[in-house]
């Protein structure tokens, strides 16, 4: 249990969805004194046993929540490992096609890590206090105001439950959502592309004769309509890895995925889709052999992610496609945000539709902006081999820079500049910080 302050202002949070942006939320709005409760569709918090890597502005986030520290001592990934991205061709030899590593506006602070998410909640939960109550089998299906102003979340169960504001977490398929966008203004799309999923011990990849370094570098296999994300976890020990495949046939969005969004498939669907990659390519596939395929969906920009005293958060506000490994690091960049303004002095229940709004008018361009950038680059890992994408020297000028509008922005800066908004708008008093 934490040592998170007694709840001292006069509002209280509900938070739908309880993944790593939901309890990322909880614990930093605890740790300033707001109380908080958690419904979760599921009947525990449970993470899918597969890695997720986090840049430098995702950690700088999570330092702010106050959480980092606790991951860092959990993972074997205590030592960051280098994040920055190796391309190489996935035929052939895999020859090197761009560093990452390097460009040449690149520094050491440009460093992220990878996780085993299951880490994230061992770290997570213990840091959760006696005033956060935790729900579960709780899967919300619309929220709605009272008359009172109040915010009444109703459950699939039948019941209810009232509080004063509410974060939407509740990831991709979002039932917040529907309470804050109308549904004109909203399309989740199933984007061509699946994933399939799973870890390798490297030693095993030793024995195969894998020579590319999967053991510390970030590693991107590209080729047409194809490319397969490597990061290593668990101190190099294990490779996570993520096999992208993409129908470019048909426009996205033409395209319904009316089964499950996430299945198990044998492994030989994998194994046909990489047919004619190279040597480590191959030796990676033959030794996923339970694969989980998951259809890629994202959402096309929201034009806001608050209405009255809703906010979204994470998937819920911008779910994106995983090309920049930047997903979850944007929902961690809307918690920080949002625990910050929701704890400043200033706030308290009069202004909190001010504070949301102040909120939204920083997170909203950002994330779409990640979001945006996350779709052209699979687009461009997905054209290496194509007229214009296909020596080392065509792809730098697509690849270069991709990363440090994400990696480097200035998260304390969002904060003074919603803080600044409020003050000019009144919504502050002009005097206190
Ligand atoms: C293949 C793949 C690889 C990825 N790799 C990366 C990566 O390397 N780095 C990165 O930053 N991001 C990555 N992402 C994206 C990242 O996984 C997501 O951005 C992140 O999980 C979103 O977290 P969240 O808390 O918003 O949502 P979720 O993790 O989806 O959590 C939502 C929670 O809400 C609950 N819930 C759902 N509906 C309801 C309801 N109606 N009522 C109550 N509870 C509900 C769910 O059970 C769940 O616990 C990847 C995604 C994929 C698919």
């Amino acid at each position: 249990m934490s040592s998170s302050p007694s709840p001292t202002k006069d509002f209280r949070v509900a938070i739908v969805g309880g993944g790593m942006c939901g309890l990322a939320c909880a614990v930093g709005l605890a740790r300033k004194g707001i109380r908080a409760d958690v419904f979760e569709a599921a009947p525990k918090f449970d993470e899918v046993g597969a890695g997720v890597g986090l840049g430098p502005n995702a950690l700088r986030a999570l330092k702010g929540l106050g959480v980092l520290d606790a991951i860092l001592a959990r993972s074997e990934d205590a030592q960051q490992t280098a994040r920055q991205m190796l391309y190489l061709s996935g035929i052939g030899a895999h020859e090197e096609v761009y560093d990452y590593n390097n460009s040449s506006v690149f520094t050491a602070a440009d460093n992220g890590i990878g996780i085993y998410r299951p880490v994230f909640l061992d770290a997570v939960l213990p840091l959760l206090p006696d005033s956060t109550a935790t729900h579960f089998n709780k899967r919300c299906t619309s929220i709605s105001t009272t008359a009172s102003g109040s915010q009444c979340i109703r459950f699939a169960d039948g019941t209810t439950h009232e509080a004063d504001l509410v974060i939407g977490a509740d990831g991709i398929k979002s039932t917040s959502r529907n309470a804050v966008v109308d549904a004109d203004k909203k399309k989740l799309q199933f984007t061509n592309t699946v994933a399939y999923r799973g870890l390798v011990p490297m030693d095993t990849l030793r024995q195969e004769g894998v020579t590319t370094p999967l053991n510390t570098r970030l590693c991107s296999f590209i080729g047409i309509d194809k490319h397969l994300i490597t990061f290593p976890i668990k101190s190099g020990k294990i490779v996570n890895i993520v096999a992208f495949a993409t129908d470019n046939s048909v426009p996205v969005g033409s395209v319904e995925v009316t089964g499950p969004w996430v299945e198990a498939v044998p492994q030989q669907e994998l194994l046909d889709r990489f047919d004619g990659w190279g040597h480590d390519v191959q030796a990676m596939l033959k030794h996923l052999k339970s694969p989980s395929k998951w259809s890629i969906h994202a959402l096309t920009p929201l034009d806001t992610f608050v209405r009255g005293k809703i906010a979204l958060v994470g998937d819920a506000a911008h779910a994106m496609t995983p090309h920049l490994g930047s997903g979850v690091g944007q929902g961690f960049e809307d918690v920080f945000l949002l625990c910050e303004l929701l704890g400043h002095p200033s706030t308290n229940l009069s202004n909190l539709e001010a504070v949301l709004k102040a909120y939204d008018t920083i997170r909203q361009p950002r994330a779409n902006m990640v979001l945006e950038r996350s779709f052209r680059a699979g687009a461009i890992y997905e054209s290496f081999g194509k007229p214009g994408y296909s020596t080392g020297n065509e792809m730098e000028g697509h690849l270069a820079g991709q990363w440090e509008p994400i990696w480097r922005h200035d998260l304390d800066g969002d904060v003074v500049e919603a803080v600044a908004s409020l003050k000019e708008q009144g919504s502050f008093p002009a005097v206190t910080d």
